[in-house]
């Protein structure tokens, strides 16, 4: 039990105010703290903004400064379990609306009050306990989804290994070490939910702490010891026969081993192969020229002349701060990023908060609950295409435009002393048809520095010197940076995989990449992929969550293979396609599949390949265990007397 300070006002000042208002009902047990002129209307452009008055606000933390005294000072908790109507009311209360009732199981599930989820292996059963000791998995990646999927296979009791081509954890946290790289997902939510961190530094924090969460991670689930780093799985064959996968890893000594598995877990993610621009004289640049997920710490910026090519989220949090140190930068921008106002987007989250998260029963989960829906289900209606609208081809929908209003008022609130950069830096796309970045206002702040240039110039060739555009310009340059993002689409580039008869990975996907749910594909037994096709997301959420769902899912089908007493599971073709089909007619209903957008989202055929188009619950639902009739299950076959 922590000492109650003696300045307890002071450090719940900060604190967010309605879920403090509903950890109150479990430490009192009782449900007058939601009261209406308590309740919270949020501002959508300013979510700081609660739409209570500062003296109800006032009022309600000194009653809540009271409650938790009291609390703190020796009086137990009065409600850790409280019934369904009780957790429906708390919700309404702190999401500002009421929650549709569809949600509320899928929401309870995530709020995790009495610390069980759907996502906790379940092998209890002795003989279940055994088959999985049998089985043995190599997962393909050490970064957020694969130590995620060591974590519950080690609980499942599935002995496992993990093979990743880097020298640590992390992916792409460790990977990405430009300079500003940070999440742009709040990490209160963005952290596994079974693993929350109440020491978060900032809310958004940078990569060297994502990076050092991942390694905690590792250290307390101990998972290291089943980690081979530098080592790449270069192709993977299914033994038909034996019902098993050959995997052939090369090790940073050039050695190459055979390994086996039962099955395999692909954890590589979708944003780990650079994409280098297809410009004509790439490569004759004779000064250091780098991808921004390839930092070179050893070339110094600082008095250089630096082009910097691409304006998506990677550059849009480098720019900002190479831009003081150099002599000149010259950023080329295709197409500009829609931001979404967040003024704090570099803050610290302040110590008073962090002893709230760490003493405040209850108000961690609250916190988490808030950021999780007003960020996810409650945000989607913004970017949900109309097929009624028939307004510019700007916006997808009315809710889309007032949006696209609400951030284009920010920036040129921003330009205002520049109204030449206006045409420039407000896209003319859909919000929501790209990535959108987190905007605090130093991208602009970056834009308007005297040292600075925006090229809005098509970019036609790369030269020794520099970076030559339409208008027969060439730009001289030290230093050249790709801020061009990565080969999404080509999901599992670097791996041949062979299934079921020889059958190539590659060759079935025809460089349109598609699976069941985004995991498994039909001819490819005890395949799984995380984060794979059609499973990220653009507006909705932490793909943490995603891959949770995954793990879940693919450690269930594991289950259903040791319940079974089946050796191999593959999904049937017609679930696979019907599913494929589904997602394909529900991404045309968004912006980011509105055909006035390019991005990454899509790949050479214009499908929309790498976004899930349904809601976080239907993905939640679906993933809750496999279905044994979506699935060929292959039996061992019996011997021969
Ligand atoms: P990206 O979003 O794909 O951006 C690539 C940029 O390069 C775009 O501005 C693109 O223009 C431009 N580009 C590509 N080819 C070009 C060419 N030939 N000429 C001129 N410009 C060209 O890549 P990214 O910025 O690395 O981000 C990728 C994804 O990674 C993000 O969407 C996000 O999901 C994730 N990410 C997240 C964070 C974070 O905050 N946590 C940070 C970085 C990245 P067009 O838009 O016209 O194609």
């Amino acid at each position: 039990m922590a000492g109650v300070p003696a300045n307890l006002e002071d450090m719940l000042k900060d604190a967010h105010l309605p879920a403090l208002l509903t950890a109150m009902v479990h430490i009192t047990g009782d449900t007058g703290w939601l009261r209406p002129e308590w309740a919270p209307t949020y501002n959508p452009m300013d979510r700081a903004d609660l739409g209570i008055p500062e003296e109800r606000q006032a009022e309600a933390r000194k009653a809540v400064a009271e409650a938790i005294r009291t609390h703190l000072g020796g009086k137990p908790l009065q409600m850790a379990n409280p019934d369904t109507a009780t957790l429906r009311r708390q919700m309404d209360f702190v999401a500002g609306a009421p929650i549709p009732e569809q949600y509320v199981d899928f929401l309870v599930d995530e709020l995790t009050l009495d610390g069980r989820s759907t996502k906790d292996p379940q092998f209890e059963q002795p003989q279940l306990k055994a088959a999985a000791r049998k089985l043995n998995v190599l997962v393909i990646g050490a970064g957020m989804s694969g130590l995620l999927a060591g974590i519950r296979l080690s609980q499942a009791g599935v002995p496992f290994q993990i093979v990743d081509k880097n020298a640590d954890v992390g992916g792409t946290w460790f990977e990405n070490t430009y300079p500003g790289c940070r999440v742009d997902n709040s990490n209160h939510m963005y952290s596994y939910s079974f693993e929350p961190n109440h020491l978060w530094p900032q809310h958004f924090s940078p990569q060297p702490v994502l990076l050092e969460y991942f390694r905690g991670i590792a250290a307390k689930y101990d998972l290291r010891k089943h980690i081979r780093f530098e080592t790449l799985v270069e192709s993977l064959a299914w033994d038909d026969g034996r019902a098993v996968w050959r995997a052939t890893l090369n090790g940073k000594d050039g050695r190459t081993e055979i390994v086996e598995a039962n099955a395999v877990i692909t954890a590589v993610g979708q944003l780990n192969r650079p994409r280098m621009p297809d410009i004509p004289g790439l490569g004759s640049f004779e000064g250091p020229a780098f991808h921004s997920a390839e930092w070179r710490h050893d070339v110094d910026l600082k008095g250089k002349r630096v082009g910097v090519i691409g304006t998506g989220a990677s550059a849009y949090q480098f720019v900002p701060e190479i831009a003081p140190e150099v002599a000149s930068l010259t950023v080329f921008q295709r197409t500009p990023p829609w931001g979404l106002p967040v003024p704090h987007y570099h803050d610290d989250v302040p110590d008073n908060m962090k002893w709230v998260l760490e003493h405040v029963p209850y108000f961690d989960k609250w916190y988490r609950f808030y950021l999780f829906w007003m960020t996810t289900e409650g945000f989607l209606p913004m970017v949900k295409s109309d097929p009624a609208w028939t307004g510019p081809a700007t916006a997808v929908g009315p809710e889309n435009a007032m949006l696209r209003e609400m951030a284009t008022l920010s920036l040129q609130a921003q330009i205002a002393d520049r109204p030449d950069l206006a045409d420039k830096v407000i896209p003319q796309y859909p919000i929501g048809g790209k990535r959108a970045v987190l905007d605090n206002g130093v991208w602009i702040a970056a834009l308007k520095r005297d040292n600075v240039s925006l090229v809005t110039d098509k970019v036609t060739e790369i030269t020794a010197k520099g970076v030559r555009t339409a208008d027969g310009v060439e730009h001289e340059f030290d230093v050249l940076i790709y801020g061009t993002g990565f080969q999404a689409s080509n999901f599992l580039s670097f791996l041949k995989v062979k299934g079921r008869g020889g059958r190539d990975l590659h060759e079935t996907w025809g460089g349109d990449a598609k699976a069941y749910l985004g995991m498994t594909v039909p001819g490819f037994p005890n395949f799984f992929i995380t984060y794979g096709p059609n499973t990220n997301i653009v507006v909705n959420g932490s793909i943490i969550f995603f891959s949770e769902c995954s793990v879940r899912y693919i450690v269930g089908c594991l289950k259903l293979l040791a319940e079974s007493g089946a050796r191999a599971l593959e999904p049937k073709k017609a679930v696979h396609d019907d599913f494929n089909r589904r997602v394909d007619e529900a991404n045309a209903g968004w912006a980011w599949g509105s055909p006035h957008v390019s991005s990454w989202y899509k790949n050479s055929f214009g499908r929309v390949s790498q976004n899930w188009p349904f809601g976080l619950i239907d993905y939640w639902r679906a993933t809750l265990a496999p279905n044994p009739d979506d699935f060929v299950l292959e039996k061992t076959p019996e011997p021969v007397a």
